[in-house]
């Protein structure tokens, strides 16, 4: 081979290796002379040079496959971090940190004054002292603050930052990173309000393992139960049980495990000094997020008082109920008593009346005259009395069919009806169940007083209608009578409560008291609605089934 063209290829060869082509070796000649050498240092050359590439390709995609972990990590933590070049004023942000601050990179620029701008004007102060700080003293840092993101939202960062010294001793670089802690701060508060709720409440609030220990123990229960929280936690909380109710926590704990919780559940438990408070609670499972029971949650309510109250009122209620049916049996008793010396009384006047009329003079007769009135009246009183004494709660009750009830009661109204011109419209009733004498004796004294208290120039008009309220039947009787003033709405139910003289309107005023008992007997309610000069609407409630 021609010198020349040995020439050529070495150049080529050297053209090759410059442009990282180890396609092809360098032709040894037969010669071995320095041209051969040179081939033979160039194709070494070309095989080492070609393991450095390789090994610089190799770092390289290690390097891209290092940061493209990075970028997923951090976009995975929400772990944003920058860079910034203090020398060449440059700043860098990672994908993440823009994606924190809500921004883009092609069209927010990251520098200072940006960042600064983005942070929430009430940690601007704050945040640029702290990196100021760090620039001064070339320290690393750590701080958390707020950011406002273009769409107003603000979120929590918790940010770290390294400082890098050349050297010659001058800060170079700053690196740092910012972690979107938005929801565990969050979290946090509500964890912390939470706290305060349960530590304020008025209610004992305390927690604890599915085997009965301790694990929180609020304020209240402190108070309630005598024992402070330090005492408590880790104890075991039939500390709290009296002996004789200690099996409870066996049955309690065997509802929790089954998921159930126990509502108002009413029982008793003992202080630290030693006295029974009676309490209400409310007991949950408390559960992991897999569903798992992992404790015990109880509200406890301490109802002492209430029990007590209660217990109080039982007494008296029963005491009245005593007193009530003493009362009764001697109003009873009196009244058919008194019958009989009445009768001697009403027949001898009535005989005497006859024998000596007009033999003992004007003034004889009269009072002659006031004896025999007051005598029937007083008949009329203890019979009505004694019809109400006898009004029992345990007689048997049948259907009653309302419209011929009232048909009945108006037939044998028929004189007075007759007599006062009275008009009765009556809608169709229903069927009820109850006592047919009470019944029509309760309908009786409502239509008689609505005719009765008429007013003096008006013909009586007279309205009996019902509405079906579901569970019960709401009767009303309305007359355009004189009316009743809103004072004596309740005064009227009484017995013996009357609002007019008998000269005015005769009566014993028993009526209407005799109407409330049948209708508290009945589990119903009675009352009146009235426009004084106007008219009144009497209205009871029968409920559909018997409640006695
Ligand atoms: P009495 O009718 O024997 O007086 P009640 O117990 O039936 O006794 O009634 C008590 C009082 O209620 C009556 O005296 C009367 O003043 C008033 N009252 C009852 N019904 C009516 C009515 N429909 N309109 C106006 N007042 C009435």
């Amino acid at each position: 081979m021609q010198e020349d063209k040995r020439i050529e290829q070495i150049s080529a060869q050297i053209v090759r290796l410059a442009n990282a082509d180890f396609s092809k070796e360098g032709v040894i000649s037969e010669k071995e002379d320095d041209l051969d050498s040179i081939v033979v240092g160039l194709n070494v050359l070309s095989e080492e040079l070609e393991s450095y590439v390789h090994a610089i390709k190799d770092s390289e995609e290690k390097l891209q496959n290092a940061l493209t972990s990075l970028t997923e990590a951090q976009r995975l933590s929400h772990i944003g971090s920058w860079e910034w070049n203090i020398t060449a004023n440059t700043i860098n942000w990672t994908d993440e940190l823009y994606r924190i601050y809500g921004r883009e990179s092609e069209n927010f620029e990251a520098n200072f004054e940006n960042f600064i701008a983005c942070i929430h004007p009430d940690d601007r102060e704050y945040v640029n002292g702290v990196i100021q700080k760090a620039y001064r003293d070339k320290t690393a840092f750590s701080f958390a603050h707020r950011i406002v993101k273009p769409n107003g939202e603000e979120s929590f960062l918790d940010c770290k930052g390294n400082v890098y010294v050349n050297e010659e001793g001058v800060l170079s670089r700053m690196t740092g990173t910012a972690q979107d802690v938005t929801d565990l701060k969050r979290a946090e508060q509500k964890i912390s309000q939470l706290a305060a709720i349960v530590e304020y409440s008025s209610d004992a609030i305390i927690s604890k393992t599915t085997e009965g220990y301790v694990t929180s123990w609020n304020k209240q229960a402190e108070i309630l139960f005598g024992y402070s929280e330090k005492e408590m936690l880790g104890k075991h909380i039939t500390l709290i049980f009296p002996k004789e109710r200690l099996d409870e926590e066996d049955e309690i704990m065997a509802k929790i495990k089954e998921g159930q919780s126990l509502l108002n559940y009413e029982t008793e438990r003992r202080r630290k000094d030693g006295t029974i408070i009676s309490i209400s609670a409310t007991i949950s499972p408390v559960k992991d997020p897999s569903g798992k029971i992992i404790g015990v949650s109880k509200i406890a309510r301490d109802i002492t008082e209430k029990k007590i109250a209660e217990e109080k009122l039982r007494a008296y209620t029963t005491a009245l109920e005593h007193k009530h049916k003493e009362t009764e049996q001697f109003a009873y008793i009196a009244s058919h008593d008194l019958q009989e010396p009445l009768r001697t009384i009403t027949n001898y006047i009535g005989l005497f009346s006859k024998e000596y009329k007009g033999k003992l003079g004007e003034k004889g007769d009269m009072y002659t005259g006031f004896i025999e009135n007051a005598s029937k009246r007083m008949q009329v009183l203890i019979t009505d009395l004694l019809e109400y004494t006898r009004i029992e709660s345990d007689k048997a009750h049948n259907d009653i069919d309302c419209n011929a009830l009232i048909g009945e009661i108006l037939k044998d109204m028929h004189v007075i009806i007759e007599e006062t011109d009275a008009k009765i419209e009556v809608e169709d009733l229903p069927v009820v169940k109850g006592q047919y004498s009470r019944m029509k004796s309760l309908f009786q004294n409502l239509i008689n007083n609505a005719i009765k208290f008429r007013k003096p120039d008006v013909l009586p008009l007279i309205h009996i209608s019902v509405k079906d309220q579901g569970k019960e039947w709401l009767f009303e009787i309305k007359d355009n009578g004189i009316g009743i003033e809103e004072t004596y709405y309740d005064k009227i139910f009484k017995i013996f409560q009357r609002l007019h003289s008998r000269k005015e309107y005769q009566g014993t005023g028993i009526g209407l008291a005799h109407c409330k008992k049948i209708v508290d007997l009945r589990g119903g309610q009675i009352w009146v609605e009235s426009e004084y000069g106007k008219g009144s609407s009497f209205y009871f409630t029968i409920p559909k089934n018997i409640i006695l």
